[in-house]
């Protein structure tokens, strides 16, 4: 069945297009949240999605999309279309062999009879599945258990699925080479509005610059969590346990102070105080049965009239029900009126930051403007976004807030602030490591000769370096995502320090160095005209904070050395 082509006008093809995107988004937004969240569903059908949208999967809507962009790849809302339904392309055209890697994966189990561990009953734990492996680093003190639980793990990989994975990644990259896109760093960088080279030479100006506070401050660190030398013994398999599975006794003091009770309140009186009223926008759901269900949420989205003021509605879900996926997520099914907000709260630093960044997601949806496109609205890349969200989960290490709102003593206070920046700058100089071992894992993978013989050593000097902590080579087939996401993610952390600098200078007052900017309601007032524009463009937020870069690390190397002592 072919049905694109028989729409002839290219611009009612795109309308068609765009609106069978946020029909189906709102239907698989609204399946999952009953289906993982409310509960009020026993299966979450896929399929059946699909199937109500085949012009979504038809192979003629991506060969007329592609035409389209190659005669006009400047053209903002197309280029979001284009990269998506390449990726349904792409994803169909692999679906087999990503299957069956997937499914191994699931499957695969790691011997560790010999190793002592214990399950929760005290009985001996003869295998684990490789994927509740990482849960098991984090929680084990002994350093050779922790070394060879690693070991085993990664040999059960390299011998089960690197070659799988491998595989996979040429088959992409060759797939991207017949559409006429050879060189893939080219096209990320056109499609994602990166500039990929340029990212690549911040990273690595990242590491060299703060190369000796990093290794001075996680050194001290790795000693106190270990009682062992950083430079000599630390390795990849102690990161988890020595960042997230320890906790002295004073950080332990200060996770006592944000218990499960107090997450929703602090949020509340934190955003209300910014003006953006989150009391009201953030309705609390959790229905009785589905016809409720769809009285309150479903004909209330779908009744909406456009000439009243916009319903802004997140759905915040925080019931503690049997089954409930426990980590936080939002799914903005439309925006601005029906943006699920879904936690199940359990308390401690990490839960309070994790949902903190899932609200600046959902706010910045809940603020757009509800006339934009949905590719205006929600395609595109990530980047502003996880800004956003950055910016609610960095108020853990704003010591004016932690002592102000969140209850810490002044002591307290500094303490979790250079605990988080240490935890940061670890994760960003991971990423700038990562995107120089990208850069030079995709060049010139299309072209004759292209090798992987010496990529894995690349990796491990590259991340070795970065992180301190001594990565092994074969790893690297554990550790690349499609499509350059890292760009996203390593750019959102440029970008959030100079939104929140913006926001210290224009709103915050002189005498707390601006980082009272949380209790102006005009940084609010700020904030939503941003959000109001759907999902900006890096460039575009940049331009509008007037460092018209997003790549610029000034203002994040600025606050680092600020903080970390
Ligand atoms: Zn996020």
């Amino acid at each position: 069945m072919s049905i694109a082509p028989t729409i002839e006008n290219d611009s009612a093809f795109l309308e068609t297009l765009e609106e069978a995107f946020s029909s189906s988004n709102k239907d698989f937004a609204r399946a999952y949240y009953l289906f993982a969240t409310a509960k009020l569903a026993e299966t979450y059908n896929s399929q059946e999605i699909y199937a109500k949208y085949p012009i979504l999967s038809d192979e003629a809507t991506f060969h007329r999309l592609k035409q389209l962009y190659d005669q006009n790849p400047q053209h903002e809302e197309t280029k979001r279309l284009f990269t998506s339904v390449l990726g349904t392309y792409i994803g169909s055209q692999l679906a087999a062999l990503s299957d069956a890697f997937q499914n191994a994966k699931n499957q695969l189990k790691v011997q560790v009879s010999d190793l002592g561990l214990k399950n929760g009953n005290g009985e001996h734990i003869e295998e684990l599945l490789y994927e509740d492996v990482s849960e098991w680093l984090k929680k084990t003190a002994n350093k050779s258990t922790r070394q060879a639980l690693y070991d085993r793990m990664a040999q059960a990989y390299t011998d089960n699925l690197s070659s799988k994975f491998i595989e996979l990644f040429e088959k992409e990259n060759s797939l991207l080479a017949a559409l006429g896109y050879q060189n893939v760093i080219d096209f990320y960088s056109h499609t994602s509005g990166h500039n990929l080279k340029r990212l690549g030479e911040n990273g690595k100006k990242l590491v060299t610059e703060t190369q000796a506070l990093y290794t001075r401050l996680m050194g001290q660190h790795y000693q106190a969590v270990t009682g062992l030398d950083f430079a000599a013994e630390a390795t990849r398999a102690d990161i988890s346990y020595v960042l997230h599975g320890h906790a002295s006794v004073e950080m332990e003091a200060i996770n006592l102070q944000f218990p499960q009770s107090k997450l929703v309140p602090l949020a509340t009186q934190t955003f209300d105080g910014l003006g953006l009223e989150f009391s009201t926008v953030a309705q609390q759901a959790n229905f009785e049965n589905r016809e409720a269900y769809e009285q309150e949420v479903v004909q209330k989205t779908d009744d909406i009239d456009p000439t009243k003021p916009a319903l802004r509605r997140i759905l915040l879900d925080i019931a503690n029900r049997e089954g409930k996926r426990s980590r936080a997520y939002v799914y903005p099914a439309a925006v601005p009126a029906e943006i699920y907000l879904s936690v199940k709260p359990e308390g401690g630093l990490d839960d309070y930051s994790a949902f903190f960044h899932e609200s600046g997601h959902a706010q910045h949806f809940a603020y757009e403007k509800p006339d934009l496109s949905f590719a205006m609205a929600l395609m595109g890349n990530n980047t502003t976004t996880e800004t956003y969200a950055y910016l609610f989960q960095n108020l853990f290490m704003n010591a004016h807030w932690l002592t102000h709102m969140a209850g810490l003593s002044p002591e307290q206070a500094q303490l979790a602030v250079q605990r988080r920046a240490l935890e940061d700058l670890y994760m960003l100089r991971r990423y700038a490591s990562k995107m120089q071992f990208e850069l030079a894992l995709f060049d010139g993978v299309n072209e004759a000769g292209y090798s992987l013989t010496h990529k894995g050593s690349t990796y491990a000097e590259l991340l070795s370096l970065g992180c301190g902590f001594k990565y092994d080579a074969e790893g690297w087939t554990r550790d690349v995502d499609a499509g350059f996401y890292v760009a996203d993610y390593f750019t959102a952390w440029s970008l959030e320090a100079q939104l929140r600098e913006y926001l210290c200078q224009h709103f915050g007052t002189p005498e707390t160095n601006g980082e009272d900017w949380y209790a102006n309601p005009k940084a609010g007032a700020f904030l939503k005209a941003l959000w109001a524009d759907g999902n900006l463009a890096q460039q575009d937020l940049s331009n509008r904070l007037g460092y018209h870069d997003p790549t610029d690390l000034g203002p994040l190397l600025r606050f680092m050395n600020a903080h970390l002592k």
